[in-house]
C-alpha cells in the first residue's frame, strides 16, 4: 500500500483525495490518498520532514505551499523551476522530485480556444505566474495586470501593468487569477475596463470553479466563449496522477474516474 496526500492550509475543501481514490481504484492500485492541515508557517524544510514523516510516496501541495514545494525537492522539472513553484512531489529512490501540473493542467482546460495570439492574465500570484509560462510557452505573447506592483519581479519575461498604467488593447483571451468570487464578492477589476476587454476578445477563463463568478457572468453576456477552473484542477490532477503511478498510456482511465468522482 502506498500513501499519498493533498497538503495544504486551509486543506479541508480539496476535491483532491475524492479525485485521485477513485483513480487508483479505478486502475486497481493499490494505494490510498488522503489530505494534511500544514502549519502555515511552515518553511520548506518542514515540509520535506512532514512528507517523509507521514510516509508519502507521493503529494499535492496547494496554497501556500507551491514555492516551498520546489525548494524542498531534491530535483525539480525545467517548467517547474521557470515557474518557481510546484504542486506535485514523487519520491523517487528515496529523493523528492517537484513538478508544476498546473500549467499544463490549464492548457489542457483551453484545448478548445483555438488561435490565441495574445493574452492577458489579472492577477500576478503563483497560478498567474504558471499559467503566463504556459501560454508563452504555446507561443502566445502575455499580459499581466495586477492591483499592485508587489509582484512584478516575478514577470520579468511579460508585459507587466497595474490597473492605474493599463491602457486596454486587444487580446484574444483574458484570465482571470484573482480570487474574485471565491474571497470577495465583484470582478477582478473595473468594470468598465473589462467591458472594454471583452468587447474585443474571443475567450475568458476563470481558475475560480464551482461558483457562479461575475467575472465569467459578465463574460457570457458579451458572448465570450468562456470556461471556468473545474477542467484546470480536473487535468492537473490527472497529469500528477501518471506522475504518482508511472501510468503514462492510461489517460483516458484516469480522466473518466476522475469526472466521475467531480460528479459525485
Ligand atoms: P495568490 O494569493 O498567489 O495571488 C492572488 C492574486 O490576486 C494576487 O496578484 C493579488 O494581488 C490578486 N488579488 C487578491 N485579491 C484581490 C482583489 N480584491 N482585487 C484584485 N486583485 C486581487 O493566489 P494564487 O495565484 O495561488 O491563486 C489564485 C486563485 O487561483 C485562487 O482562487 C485559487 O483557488 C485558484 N486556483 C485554481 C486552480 C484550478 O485548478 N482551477 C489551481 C490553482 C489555483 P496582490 O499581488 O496585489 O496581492
Amino acid at each position: 500500500m502506498k500513501y499519498y496526500a493533498v497538503i495544504g492550509n486551509p486543506i479541508a475543501h480539496s476535491i483532491s483525495p475524492r479525485l485521485h481514490n477513485n483513480a487508483f481504484e479505478a486502475l486497481g492500485i493499490n494505494s490510498v490518498y488522503s489530505r494534511y492541515l500544514l502549519d502555515i508557517s511552515a518553511s520548506a524544510s518542514e515540509l520535506r520532514q512532514k512528507f517523509f514523516a507521514l510516509g508519502l510516496s507521493g503529494a499535492n501541495i496547494t496554497v501556500p505551499f507551491k514555492e516551498i514545494a520546489l525548494e524542498c525537492a531534491d530535483a525539480q522539472d525545467e517548467l517547474a523551476k521557470k515557474i518557481g513553484s510546484a504542486n506535485t512531489l514523487v519520491l523517487n529512490a528515496g529523493n523528492i522530485q517537484a513538478f508544476n501540473t498546473d500549467a499544463p493542467g490549464f492548457m489542457m482546460a483551453i484545448a478548445e480556444f483555438k488561435d490565441i495570439k495574445n493574452a492577458l492574465i489579472i492577477g500576478a500570484g503563483g497560478t498567474a505566474r504558471a499559467l503566463a509560462h504556459a501560454l508563452k510557452a504555446s507561443g502566445a505573447a502575455v499580459s499581466v495586470l495586477n492591483r499592485s506592483t508587489s509582484r512584478a519581479g516575478a514577470f520579468s519575461e511579460f508585459c507587466f501593468f497595474t490597473t492605474q498604467d493599463f491602457k486596454a488593447s486587444k487580446y484574444d483571451i483574458i484570465v482571470n487569477t484573482t480570487p474574485a468570487g471565491l474571497t470577495f464578492d465583484g470582478l477582478p477589476c473595473d468594470e468598465s475596463l473589462l467591458n472594454e476587454l471583452f468587447s474585443s476578445a474571443k475567450y475568458a477563463f476563470d481558475v475560480v470553479y464551482g461558483r457562479k463568478t461575475a467575472f465569467l457572468s459578465l463574460a457570457k453576456e458579451k458572448n465570450l466563449k468562456a470556461k471556468d477552473g473545474l477542467e484546470m484542477l480536473l487535468y492537473q490532477a490527472v497529469l500528477a496522477f501518471e506522475h504518482f503511478s508511472g501510468k503514462k498510456n492510461e489517460r483516458e482511465k484516469i480522466e473518466v474516474a476522475m469526472r466521475k468522482a467531480l460528479s459525485l
